[in-house]
């Protein structure tokens, strides 16, 4: 493991000293100086947090209720979006949207024409008046 690895773990390993990378970040702290101060540093802001009060603090009753209300809410509209993902990656689905798209490109292709043409005619009428 390289420094970089090593600090990435090292909070971790603060917490809970004998993990899955314990031996690899074991040897490079015995063998990099400025890991183990990073590592000091890690032990005393863990020493001050432990040194802080705890205490519980009831909610109130209506932050409780907004709290389920949000959550029923996001459920259920993430519920709606996994439903409407699934119902547009229905083949079908794909194929009426396929034909609907070209449908309303076609429509708006053959109208920019007609009207290019009315003006093609209205710009000739002009011109005939004018003369
Ligand atoms: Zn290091």
């Amino acid at each position: 493991m390289d420094c970089r690895e090593v600090r990435e773990y090292l909070p971790a390993y603060v917490d809970e000293a004998g993990g899955p990378r314990a031996q690899s970040i074991e040897m490079h702290l015995s063998t990099c100086p400025e890991c183990r101060t990073e590592l000091g540093h890690f032990r005393e802001m863990k020493d001050a947090l432990a040194t802080l009060p705890a205490r519980m603090i009831e909610p109130p009753a209506w932050l409780l209720g907004t709290l389920t209300e949000t959550v029923v809410q996001k459920a259920a509209r993430r519920e709606a979006i996994r439903n409407t993902a699934e119902k547009l990656a229905d083949p079908k689905v794909i194929v009426t949207g396929s034909l609907v798209a070209a449908g309303v490109a076609g429509a708006l292709l053959i109208r920019g024409r007609r009207r290019r043409r009315r003006t093609v005619t209205r710009r000739f009428r002009e011109a005939l008046a004018e003369a």
